[in-house]
């Protein structure tokens, strides 16, 4: 018998919990994605997950490389999304679920929002807190107590993927939401170009990761709560493609072997890049959103950002 059949499994789309209809739809080394035969939602079952913690997901090296970054670079992306989600709402009370190190909640103060956020990882709560000094909590999503409509927009950047009961997150923030508020989730995109290419091998497939949702899936599991979506529009983060895949090139053909990277070395590269007087960060970041919006226009990309609205 398969090993994770032993737990409970529970599609988070459409709350399958029949064994029979669940197949395998990748496997790997060290874990299966699981296809639900209802709704085709793609997801890695808990057996694999049970070793998976992220209170300490980001160490001091790389807390020390985050202090000498540059933040104006970093806002600048997050203005890219803004410009997004102002199409829809344009002040408010902000929420960000999954605030990591707070670059989008800084770059939300400055346009006006009223904004909080919530980060488990020490490392990026303490950074948020005292260096930029947001207003930041230290604490699980489903121990936070605020009452219902307490927000009027709550976002999710690269959080969903990470969390294995997305269909509680999804109707916490429905509660949290208030009536005609707006939900925006970036997430790795499983019927996206470069996954349908890669399968298998795609760089967002990992133990990391336990959610797969396409186009389809997303859209099932927020209807289920209320929502309806808005906006589908894909997405890829440039600046993991310039630490991800540029830096190992780089490396491969400086020591013409693969190396292990760490994550404060990836970090300390994207900050040697953006170490660059002014008027050159500007036509970097020209040239970074005119390629985003070609690629995002074109749907080139490996994530997809979701604008959905709760309704009345
Ligand atoms: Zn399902």
């Amino acid at each position: 018998m398969k090993p994770y059949l032993n737990d409970t499994l529970t599609c988070q789309c459409c709350l399958n919990e029949d064994k029979s209809k669940f197949t395998e739809k990748f496997t790997r080394n060290d874990f299966v994605v699981l296809e639900c035969n209802r709704c085709s939602f793609n997801f890695i079952p808990w057996y694999y997950r049970k070793s998976i913690s992220y209170t300490s997901y980001k160490d001091d090296a790389v807390l020390q490389q985050i202090r000498q970054g540059n933040n104006w670079i970093k806002i600048q992306r997050h203005l890219l999304r803004f410009k997004l989600i102002r199409k829809y709402i344009k002040t408010g009370r902000l929420f960000d679920l999954g605030s990591g190190w707070g670059h989008f909640l800084l770059a939300g103060k400055q346009l006006g929002f009223d904004v909080y956020g919530i980060e488990v990882a020490t490392n990026p709560y303490t950074y948020s807190k005292e260096d930029l000094g947001l207003p930041v909590d230290h604490v699980d999503f489903f121990d936070l107590k605020k009452e219902a409509g307490s927000f009027d927009l709550i976002t999710l950047w690269d959080v969903l993927e990470h969390i294995d009961h997305a269909n509680a997150v999804i109707e916490k923030c429905a509660y949290l939401l208030n009536d005609g508020g707006y939900i925006v989730i970036q997430v790795p995109q499983i019927d996206s170009f470069i996954a349908q290419r890669k399968k298998e091998k795609w760089n967002m497939m990992g133990l990391d990761h336990v959610n797969y949702f396409s186009r389809k899936t997303i859209t099932h599991l927020l209807n289920r709560h209320g929502f309806r979506v808005e906006k589908i529009q894909s997405s890829i983060e440039l600046k993991l493609l310039l630490m991800y895949t540029i830096l190992p090139w780089i490396k491969k053909l400086k020591k013409k072997k693969e190396t292990a990277i760490s994550s404060s070395e990836r970090q300390e590269f994207y900050n040697k890049t953006t170490r660059k007087p002014m008027w050159m960060l500007k036509i970097m970041v020209l040239l970074h959103n005119m390629i985003y919006n070609m690629l995002s226009f074109l749907n080139i990309g490996e994530e997809m950002i979701v604008v959905a609205r709760k309704e009345t």
